[in-house]
């Protein structure tokens, strides 16, 4: 299945087994990057890597059994349908000892991977998705208007709009009070026609809820158009853009396209730059390892903000699933941690189960000087 939303990876995360582990498999499938043989051969490098760890791993021979067979239905799936997989990146989840296969057709590429692991290893998938807003990009002009759904990479319309306010009064042919007379209705017509844009606007929000607004028209129409945008709608007003309902949704997608990714550059920034001053005015924030971790076993992370690929082995408490970097035993419960293959992926998995927010910064940053992870805190506890 597509990629498409929040609930997707929450109904992942929750699958579990007690007697096997989970296989998950991400790969790279950009074809306009790399050729069909390239990817093809990138999946069997990682699926061959997958099987000398797995013959490295000492576990019992029914765990062993159902991980071969996962590697085997990859295998398979790849060699059938690589070539013709038309999306930027795939992920499968496989659990042969619990007949559990889930696979995601992804629009950006995740770094190639194999992890077998207690659960599937969602941290990519929640990357992908915090990377993407929903986005309406509404594009008029006096013949029409048209309404855009983005998201993800695609494009629907969503509605579109025919008015055909005249332009003006055609010269010469009008003269004095008639001719201003004219123009006088002619500019209530268009006001109407925008009051009308912007009434749909709201209906469709209403309907659909998206989190950016793009509005695509000519400069001279916006100081008219601005004030009649619903309150509500013009928090979310993100940015102008040159396509005309004329142009193809093609165009007005990779116009939005690259405006979302300076809109989203620009928060990350913001967002490092708050956490930052945060930390040297010794408010409600930590960073690094650690120290996050610590904040995020005492329940007291807010929103934890991590670079995007960043990852480290540490250790899991089997008792109260405190996450630290090397304690061999819980300090909480004193029993034996157990190891994990990427500690940050676990993290982001606990602080979507205790609803916090996750921020997956793209890297380079100034995160990067504070241990490439920090977190906003809702309250310190005191030591
Ligand atoms: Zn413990």
């Amino acid at each position: 299945m597509k990629l498409s939303s929040r609930e997707q990876i929450e109904n992942l995360s929750k699958f579990k087994s007690d007697s096997f582990l989970t296989t998950s498999f991400y790969l790279k499938t950009d074809k306009s990057r790399m050729t069909k043989k390239e990817i093809a051969l990138s999946s069997k490098n990682l699926l061959s890597n997958g099987r000398s760890q797995l013959d490295q791993m000492e576990m019992s021979k029914d765990k062993k059994e159902s991980m071969s067979q996962d590697l085997e239905k990859i295998t398979n799936f790849c060699s059938k349908h690589l070539s013709s997989h038309n999306f930027s990146g795939l992920a499968i989840f496989s659990c042969s000892g619990q007949e559990f296969w889930e696979l995601f057709n992804l629009p950006t590429s995740p770094l190639n991977r194999i992890i077998f692991d207690q659960n599937p290893y969602i941290r990519p998938l929640s990357a992908i998705l915090d990377q993407h807003h929903r986005i309406f990009a509404l594009t008029f002009d006096r013949r029409e208007a048209k309404w855009y759904d983005i998201f993800m990479g695609e494009i629907s319309l969503l509605e579109n709009l025919i008015e055909d306010v005249p332009s003006k009064v055609r010269e010469g042919g009008w003269e004095g009070y008639e001719s201003k007379r004219i123009e006088r209705h002619i500019a209530t017509h268009l006001h109407d026609y925008f009051k009308k844009i912007t009434q749909k606007t709201f209906e469709l929000f209403k309907k659909n809820h998206f989190d950016w607004l793009f509005l695509g028209c000519r400069e001279k129409y916006r100081s008219d158009f601005e004030p009649l945008i619903h309150p509500y709608l013009k928090a979310r007003l993100k940015g102008w853009l040159k396509t005309m309902p004329s142009d193809s949704p093609t165009a007005v997608l990779k116009e939005s396209l690259g405006l979302e990714k300076k809109l989203k550059k620009r928060e990350e920034d913001e967002i490092v730059h708050r956490l930052v001053s945060e930390l040297e005015k010794g408010g409600l924030a930590t960073s690094g390892l650690k120290r996050t971790l610590r904040s995020l076993n005492r329940g007291e992370v807010q929103t934890l903000i991590t670079t995007r690929d960043f990852s480290k082995p540490g250790r899991i408490c089997p008792k109260c699933s405190f996450l630290f970097v090397d304690e061999l035993r819980c300090p909480s419960c004193k029993r034996k941690t157990n190891p994990l293959v990427d500690v940050i992926d676990e993290a982001v998995e606990a602080a979507l189960n205790k609803n916090c927010q996750v921020r997956h910064i793209i890297p380079p940053s100034k995160l990067d000087r504070f241990g490439k992870i920090g977190a906003f805190l809702r309250y310190k506890a005191s030591i």
